[in-house]
């Protein structure tokens, strides 16, 4: 370094000097009395070649060395003589600067900070890692498991649970005691970690069951036909002269005596937003193509939400009524698309229906009773239920109702229950006619009644032993969904406020949804959060089951959003007016 400052800037300074006749300045003139000559010895052949053309002459005895400079090889040191002048100007003004040395344009320098920032006050650094791993930690937990187990799993000292222990009331005397399921689950919420419940089948009755089925495929090939037509067939409709209402599930029974349950809401958006609150209840799924238009991007979409969570499919191809129906057509593009058809050597059945002529539908129902035998579907029969959601709705006169399907166990009248994060005991239980009864088995739909508040779909039931055991864990669970909102919301929020300007123009659009039904609620929600979009927000603000009321437009007012009703009667006179006033945009569907 030392070497190079001297050959390109040393050199050039005293050149520089020797053109303008001015006395060397202090620091240049020991540089020319100690270590030229020294440095010369080192110089390397690339230096030597800059300077050859320079004649030293060293007289020894003097005070220092002349330095001849012959003017035209000024170009072995500049390109031009702009930048010459402009690297002399530079030189003059970092020099007159009291010395200081100012880093060059475009070089990294590192800055060594020698006062404190008095100003700006000190933030903590980010745990954003830890808090976000934690919270999405997911933990199986199970009936009987030991303190050391639950502490292993969900990485927390064993005496920090049993703190947790003794707040929620429980006493444990060893950490080798076990606990029950419920109270695993209200200290692993405690510590904000999720859990998933794993049951035992051990000495277990384990007995064939009812295959569950959603139909799934692009919008307008005729999935709420298809259901439409097939609940005609359902129990349900033949015991009541074919009236049916839409209750979530319907069982389809056969002449073997061999039935099926289908869910109610079509659409993959339903399926999702089940799987996701862990509700796995589908076994297969029923892919309606319509056959005068073939595969679509939804087509592929359901195809791909069947794969993802592991569920056989059936295909229907619809619409075969109609003279522009190409079926094989539809067949051949399934099969490009991966999906291994029957008649071509694979294992995925095709049936050709047509929902509006009621064609097909035997032979769609037995392909699916088939592929149910092939799955050999069996669940646990005694013992306490393990239920899920499938809808929820409010009732005048009977409060929260939800219609249930058990995966396994049987749900018993009178039975304490926590429903996602609500609690209850259950007042009546009634099957899909609508006739009571004492108990549910797995894969009967029933709907129940006598919970606290409304539940959402996909919702998990479990039976606790008691009512004080299900108020505990209810809160425990709400605490927790609280908390995971709040983190959401934060999270959404750093991540708005960080990046660039652009993100900061995005549209907020606040919304309101009301629907029929819990299912669809959540459905319509899902829907309008995809339209989520670099340039829009939507923010459902508020959904609920039930027409469009007076709270939703005041609460419409408050935070300028727009009401979407689905499948509800239009508002009152007086609602409406209200709305209009507010100039509230509302839209029914
Ligand atoms: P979804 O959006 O998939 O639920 O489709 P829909 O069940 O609402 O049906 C969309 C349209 O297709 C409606 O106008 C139905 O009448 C019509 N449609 C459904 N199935 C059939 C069918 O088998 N044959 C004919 N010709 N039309 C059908």
């Amino acid at each position: 370094m030392a070497l190079r400052a001297f050959t390109k800037k040393g050199i050039r300074s005293g050149f520089t000097r020797v053109l303008n006749s001015v006395p060397p300045r202090p620091a240049a003139q020991s540089f020319f009395s100690s270590s030229l000559e020294d440095a010369v010895k080192e110089l390397t052949p690339a230096s030597v070649r800059c300077i050859s053309e320079f004649s030293f002459s060293s007289v020894s005895g003097l005070a220092h060395h002349k330095v001849q400079v012959v003017l035209p090889l000024t170009r072995c040191f500049h390109a031009s003589s702009e930048l010459w002048a402009r690297r002399t100007n530079n030189e003059l003004v970092h020099e007159n600067s009291s010395n200081k040395k100012i880093p060059k344009k475009g070089k990294f320098v590192k800055r060594i900070r020698t006062e404190p920032p008095v100003e700006a006050p000190y933030v903590p650094p980010k745990l954003k890692r830890t808090t976000k791993s934690l919270v999405d930690k997911t933990i199986d937990i199970f009936e009987g498991m030991t303190i050391i187990e639950l502490a292993k799993r969900a990485g927390e000292s064993i005496s920090t649970l049993q703190d947790i222990l003794v707040n929620v009331g429980e006493k444990v005397d060893s950490e080798f005691d076990p606990l029950s399921i419920d109270i695993a689950e209200l200290v692993a919420m405690e510590v904000g970690i999720n859990v998933r419940r794993l049951h035992s089948n051990e000495g277990a009755e384990i007995l064939p069951r009812p295959a569950v089925v959603t139909v799934m495929g692009h919008v307008d090939h005729g999935k709420t036909s298809l259901l439409d037509a097939l609940r005609q067939t359902s129990v349900a409709a033949k015991e009541a002269g074919g009236i049916t209402q839409h209750l979530g599930a319907f069982v389809v029974g056969m002449q073997s005596g061999a039935s099926i349950t289908f869910l109610d809401t079509p659409g993959h958006a339903a399926f999702s937003a089940m799987r996701a609150r862990g509700a796995a209840v589908t076994d297969i799924v029923v892919l309606v193509v319509a056959a005068d238009d073939g595969v679509m991007p939804q087509t592929l979409e359901a195809m791909a939400h069947a794969k993802a969570a592991n569920v056989s499919i059936v295909v229907a191809i619809n619409k075969c009524d109609k003279p522009a129906a190409e079926p094989e057509r539809v067949k051949l593009q399934l099969a490009s698309e991966g999906l291994l058809l029957e008649e071509m050597g694979g294992d995925v059945q095709v049936v050709q229906v047509s929902a509006i002529k009621k064609t097909g539908l035997d032979s769609l129902e037995e392909a699916l009773l088939l592929q149910a035998e092939m799955m050999d579907l069996k669940a646990r029969i005694d013992g306490p239920a393990q239920a899920y959601v499938v809808e929820a709705r409010l009732d005048r006169g009977r409060g929260p109702l939800a219609t249930a399907i058990v995966k396994a166990g049987t749900l018993v009248c009178g039975q304490h229950v926590v429903v996602g994060s609500e609690w209850g005991r259950i007042r009546a239980i009634r099957d899909m006619v609508g006739k009571l009864t004492e108990k549910a088995t797995p894969t009967m739909p029933v709907e129940i009644e006598g919970l606290k508040g409304l539940p959402m779909a996909g919702d998990d039931i479990i039976v606790v032993e008691s009512e004080e055991r299900a108020r505990m864990l209810s809160e425990g669970r709400k605490k927790k969904f609280e908390k995971d909102r709040l983190r959401k919301i934060s999270e959404g929020a750093t991540e708005t406020l960080e990046p660039s300007d652009e993100v900061s123009k995005r549209v907020e659009m606040p919304i309101i949804v009301k629907a029929d039904v819990q299912g669809t609620v959540q459905a319509v929600t899902d829907a309008l959060r995809t339209l989520n979009s670099p340039q829009v927000f939507v923010n459902v603000v508020h959904v609920g089951v039930g027409p469009i009321s007076q709270s939703d437009v005041e609460l419409a007012k408050a935070c300028g959003a727009c009401i979407v009703g689905f499948n509800v009667k239009g508002p009152s006179s007086s609602i409406g007016l209200a709305a209009s006033q507010a100039s509230i945009k509302k839209l029914a569907v």
